[in-house]
């Protein structure tokens, strides 16, 4: 072949041909292009990853390969190294572009093997930044500005008519191209821009009119809130695009107020993987190092009911169940989890980190990392929140709707009793037809106690001469100014 020389583009966490600045570069050089997505044997055997996110990117690229007409991505199961060496072996890949992932460590392990395996063959790696997440930064000074400007600048739109693709069938022999069909299941969101386009169109015009009203209620929520998050955790759509309909919004009636409650949270999206990008320690240990010295003793049984939400306190039950029935809970439900877990039953937070990045389908290490330490109270700058688990449902489920959803046992107990089932005389369990320890667990804790053990231990970690040292380092590092 004469002239075999071609770019590849590398689509990692940023499933998407709308607004995907490296994919536009790539497409401008006047070699061939080559979409690869490479579902990696590491990844598929790690303990953040289950089904629920395979599939979802199984969507997303089903739908960037509709788009695509005749050609499409070259989807294949490799390591990345084995895929770039059979592929340079047949073409000459004179660069690769794609954006640069705010990872785990063992994807952070693997690109820099990536980049070494490029250096070796005078291959060029331009890795551009997602929704203005930047390596090397050593403070955020002046970081809330760049954001805002990013957010404002020109949405990037790629003509597929320019686009010279490299067919995937084309590998054949070197590859088995894996298929991108999927089972329907209803209760999960399925992925893809076009999916994620109906998700923000009728937030847009109509979901966001309840969204403060109703953000910590945990079945309200579920309308009202955009639904956004694995669209965005997955690139599905950039925050850009979300930060620019939801803008012009206001121009067509949608309240100032909402609207930019809604933009703000979708900073800190960018917030939390920035610092994660700054911090990467935290996947393993608290970002406080004063904290590090906490050894919670780790209990199988505590674990096993959390995890199967068999704990008798009916919100954080409710939670679990729908959680791993639909890969989603609101903000509030999450923190009331964590704090659950960490709090009254004393349950080290790395201990939770896999079980929910499993079944959370917006799993996105940065926030994921971030949100469970501050939601066990290990950072030594947020303030200490105990959630009391009977008081929220009381207050954020006041029908029990979400509660009798998710544990149909209790569909007959009545308010309040259905609060707190454990307090049921015998002849009320017959009744309603729940006895506890048959038909719905015991509490497993009593959480007036739990709350005061919890409360001490942490209050008086506040104190701790490191815990103070780390929090002056913690805020010149990672508080914007
Ligand atoms: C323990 C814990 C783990 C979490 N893990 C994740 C995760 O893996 N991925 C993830 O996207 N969010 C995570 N969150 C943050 C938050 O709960 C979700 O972003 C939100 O519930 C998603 O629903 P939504 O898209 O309807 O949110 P909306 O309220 O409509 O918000 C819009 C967008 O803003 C961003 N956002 C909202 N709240 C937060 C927040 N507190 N921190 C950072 N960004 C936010 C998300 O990108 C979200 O899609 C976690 C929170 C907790 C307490």
């Amino acid at each position: 072949m004469l002239n075999n020389k071609i770019n590849v583009f590398w689509f990692k966490r940023d499933l998407r041909i709308l607004d995907n600045l490296p994919l536009f570069e790539a497409s401008k050089r006047d070699a061939k292009l080559l979409l690869i997505y490479v579902i990696e044997d590491f990844l598929l055997n790690d303990k953040h990853y289950s089904d629920i996110h395979w599939n979802f990117i199984k969507q997303s690229i089903d739908d960037i390969n509709k788009s695509l007409g005749e050609k499409s991505i070259l989807f294949v199961r490799s390591d990345v190294i084995s895929a770039l060496k059979k592929i340079n072996k047949k073409f000459k890949i004179q660069s690769i572009y794609s954006h640069l992932e705010t990872g785990i460590d063992i994807t952070y392990q693997r690109d820099k093997k990536v980049s070494k395996y490029c250096k070796a063959n005078a291959i060029n790696w331009f890795e551009y930044e997602k929704n203005y997440v930047k390596r090397g930064l050593k403070n955020r000074k002046k970081w809330i500005e760049g954001w805002n400007e990013y957010v404002r600048s020109p949405i990037v739109n790629i003509d597929l008519d320019r686009l010279d693709l490299i067919d995937p069938n084309e590998f054949k022999d070197e590859f088995i191209l894996l298929s991108t069909n999927t089972k329907n299941n209803k209760n999960i969101q399925p992925g893809g821009t076009s999916n994620a386009l109906k998700y923000l169109e009728t937030f847009s015009d109509n979901r966001i009119k309840n969204y403060n009203k109703n953000i910590s209620k945990p079945q309200e929520s579920r309308f009202s809130c955009s639904r956004l998050s694995p669209y965005i955790s997955w690139g599905n759509l950039s925050s850009r695009y979300i930060w620019q309909k939801l803008k012009k919004s206001i121009d067509h009636g949608n309240s100032k107020f909402q609207v930019n409650s809604f933009l703000s949270r979708l900073r800190w999206n960018s917030h939390f993987i920035q610092r994660f990008e700054m911090e990467s320690s935290i996947e393993f240990s608290s970002v406080n190092r004063g904290y590090q010295i906490i050894k919670k003793k780790i209990n199988d049984s505590y674990y096993t009911a959390w995890t199967d939400g068999e704990t008798g306190f009916p919100l954080v039950d409710a939670s679990i169940k729908c959680l791993k029935a639909t890969g989603y809970l609101n903000f509030r439900m999450r923190s009331m989890i964590v704090s659950f877990f960490t709090h009254h039953l004393w349950q080290p937070w790395q201990l939770s980190s896999h079980f929910l990045a499993r079944n959370f389908l917006d799993f996105e290490p940065g926030i994921h990392y971030s949100q469970l330490q501050m939601q066990a109270g290990e950072t030594g700058v947020n303030t200490i929140r105990i959630y009391n688990p009977t008081k929220n449902a009381i207050e954020k489920d006041k029908e029990a709707i979400f509660i009798k959803k998710w544990i149909p046992e209790l569909k007959n107990v009545p308010k309040p009793l259905v609060f707190e089932p454990w307090k049921m005389s015998e002849v009320e369990q017959k009744l309603f037809n729940c006895e506890i320890g048959k038909n719905y667990p015991g509490r497993i804790v009593d959480i007036a106690v739990t709350r005061k053990y919890a409360l001490d231990k942490l209050w008086g970690m506040r104190r701790n001469v490191e815990v103070k040292v780390d929090k002056k380092r913690i805020l010149s590092r990672h508080i914007n100014s």
